[in-house]
Formats: C-alpha cells, sequence, structure tokens
C-alpha cells in the first residue's frame, strides 16, 4: 500500500476529522514514499521496530518533499541513523523508569505527579523523551491504576500540580478524558492540572471546540505543547489554539532544541516571535534529553546559549522561553543561558550588557 493521496483529493470533512486522520496515518515502512526513505528498508525498518512510526495525513502534508533537509521529515521519519549508539548517551537518562511510585505515576519533585494516561501520540517524534516506552509498549493507567493514583495524590497533599502526559492525553476519547480530569480535580490539594500535548502541532483538528469545552470544567487547567519548528504554524495550529485560549485556557510551548531542525537563532526567533502571534506562550527551550539513538539530534549546550543572546534584546520578554537541561539521572531541569555577571565584589557587581558592555550595579 502506498501511502494515502496528498492533496485536493480528500474531501474537507475527512480531512478536517482527527478520527480520519489516525486511521490514514502512516504506520508502516511500506506507507513511506521512496523518495522520503533515507536508508535501507531492514534499517528503517529496525528503526521502526525500537520506536514505532505514525505520522498524520496532516503533519505529513507539512513536509516539503522536494527538500532533503526537510526539518518537519526530520522529526517524524524513521531513519538509520536512531540504530548508531553514540558514547555518553543512556537508555534512561532522566531516571523515569526508577521515580515510580505507584504504576503510571513519575515523581521527581515534591509538588507535581507525571501522570502516563494514554500510550499512543498522532505522531511518534523521532526525538522522543519517552522513547524507551516505544510504540505499543507504553502501557498507558488502567482505570484501577488511576483509582489508585488518586488515592496516591490525596494522601500526599504536598502534590499540587499533576501533568498528564503519556504517549498524548489528547488521544483519549473526550469522556474518558472528563472522567479522568474530573477524578483529579476533585482532590482538594490538587491546585493545577497541566496537559502535555503535541496534538494542537501535529493533529490540530483533534482540539474541537467541544473539547475546548469539556477542559475548561476544569480550570485551571494549562496545556503544553511543543512546536519546533516556525512551518508548524498553520491556520490549523492556529484555530486549535484559539479554541483554547477563547475558553480561558493558558497554552504554552516547550520547543526541543534539534540539530537539523530548529538549531539556528534566526529559527527560534521567527518560531517565538509566531508563537506570541498565535497566543502560545513560550515557556522552556529543551536541550535534546541524552536518549541513545538520538545522536543524530544532539547541539551543544554553547549552541543554545548563543541561541538565547540572539534573542535578548530583538523579542519581546514574553515571547523568550528558557534554555533547560534535564540532567542525566532524574535530578530536575536546571536553566541555562549567557552568563551576564562579569565579577562581584562586596557592594558592587559588574554585568555585561546584551551588546557587550560592562555595567557596575552596586548593592
Ligand atoms: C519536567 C517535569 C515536571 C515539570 O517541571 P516544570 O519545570 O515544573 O515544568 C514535573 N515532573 C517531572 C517528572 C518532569 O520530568
Amino acid at each position: 500500500m502506498s501511502a494515502f493521496p496528498v492533496g485536493g483529493k480528500i474531501p474537507p470533512e475527512d480531512w478536517g476529522n482527527w478520527r480520519w486522520q489516525c486511521a490514514h496515518a502512516i504506520r508502516t515502512v511500506e506507507q513511506i514514499p521512496p523518495e522520503l526513505r533515507s536508508g535501507d528498508i531492514a534499517s528503517i525498518s529496525e528503526a521502526v521496530q525500537r520506536f514505532g512510526l505514525v505520522i498524520t495525513p496532516y503533519y505529513f502534508s507539512l513536509i516539503q518533499q522536494q527538500d532533503p533537509a526537510d526539518p518537519i521529515c526530520r522529526m517524524a521519519m524513521p531513519t538509520p541513523e536512531e540504530l548508531v549508539h553514540t558514547e555518553g548517551l543512556f537508555d534512561d537518562p532522566i531516571a523515569e523508569k526508577t521515580h515510580r511510585p505507584i504504576p503510571g505515576v513519575i515523581r521527581r519533585y515534591p509538588d507535581r505527579a507525571v501522570f502516563l494516561v494514554s500510550g499512543q501520540c498522532a505522531v511518534n517524534c523521532r526525538h522522543c523523551t519517552r522513547r524507551h516506552l516505544g510504540q505499543n509498549k507504553v502501557t498507558p493507567m488502567t482505570q484501577g491504576d488511576v483509582y489508585v493514583a488518586v488515592q496516591y495524590l490525596k494522601k500526599n497533599k504536598e502534590i499540587r500540580d499533576v501533568i498528564l502526559s503519556g504517549g498524548d492525553p489528547l488521544l483519549l476519547k473526550d469522556q474518558h478524558l472528563e472522567n479522568l480530569v474530573s477524578a483529579i480535580r476533585a482532590v482538594p490539594s490538587v491546585e493545577i492540572i497541566r496537559i502535555g500535548t503535541r496534538v494542537p502541532v501535529t493533529l490540530p483538528m483533534r482540539v474541537t471546540a467541544s473539547l475546548a469545552d469539556v477542559l475548561a470544567r476544569f480550570q485551571p487547567i494549562y496545556i503544553n505543547t511543543q512546536f519546533n519548528h516556525p512551518r508548524e504554524i498553520t491556520p490549523e495550529a492556529e484555530a486549535a489554539v484559539a479554541h483554547l485560549v477563547d475558553q480561558g485556557i493558558q497554552v504554552a510551548n516547550q520547543a526541543v532544541l534539534l540539530k537539523g531542525v530548529n538549531d539556528a537563532p534566526g529559527i527560534i526567533e521567527t518560531l517565538c516571535r509566531s508563537l506570541i502571534r498565535i497566543r502560545v506562550r513560550p515557556y522552556y527551550l529543551f536541550m535534546c534529553d541524552l536518549w541513545q539513538g538520538t545522536g543524530h539530534f544532539r547541539t551543544s549546550i554553547q549552541t543554545g546559549i548563543d541561541i538565547m543572546a540572539h534573542l535578548r534584546g530583538r523579542l519581546s520578554g514574553l515571547a523568550i522561553p528558557q534554555l533547560v537541561a534535564d540532567l542525566p539521572g532524574g535530578i530536575g531541569k536546571i536553566p541555562l543561558g549567557p552568563n551576564h555577571i562579569v565579577s562581584r565584589e562586596p557592594g558592587r557587581t559588574v554585568l555585561r550588557a546584551p551588546n557587550g558592555d560592562q555595567v557596575a550595579y552596586p548593592d
């Protein structure tokens, strides 16, 4: 079977239906058009074996096929590079397998807990940080797990922030999502609920007005998504965000710095500028986690710092994300950036301005 027919032939009511998109997603190596295969079938199949393959027709349509270095293609298409063993990378760099107090829950901070509620994504990002879970290997929380997790929240009142993740929580049915969110919302000590989802980017038609209605009943809800490249900001994505923001649900962005995708100051500048225009607040710019199989995506910390230095002074402060690295061992995320402190002495610190000038600042 070849890929679905692209362009013109699909009725808009199908194209705009998220279930149609999921039903017609690319899921096998054979469905990848030969001109987009970056190696031999056996190697690509091995990559798919390890890390899965799903690409919605919508996300696929963003690929400019004549460009061999297309950034969208790079994020979605399996390649033999994923099989390369890179010195210094890990199989569980942020120790998510060990920070599991109960099934389906990751907890690395006293006040926050991550619930792995879904086993599926609309697109399997090649740089995924839950890649060890792999396609068909994520066991999403069962109803029983959710019951146990809610009891856990009731007992551990210091957890104020519950983050729904997976997989992509927004691939759950509205009713399932509603049951889940209302059960968490019923715990008085939980203050905010966050949803980590790439659906606004990879399957924006999933964010219907009725989904936004359901979520808005359980405020405060925050959505964290992941736009990595300005070309992902389409009218469809903008409409998805609008459904949420119009209901008062804040949407923030957690981009990942990826070599060959967005590791250039001008690209991140355009991305962040476009995000605030569609009412998405840039939150984090992540160094790519140290996963084995992602060596081809890695950039240096210096590249990240140079990008941050470029943004400061050029962009509204609102549009500037925080550059962070998630430390090996599951210790947590730490902010990185240009160092503006030149020297300190009692009563006085010398600071470096973005233009390079040094200025004494009294205590
Ligand atoms: C990233 C992460 C969080 C959220 O961190 P913030 O800095 O508050 O966005 C919470 N729990 C775990 C396990 C995480 O990996």
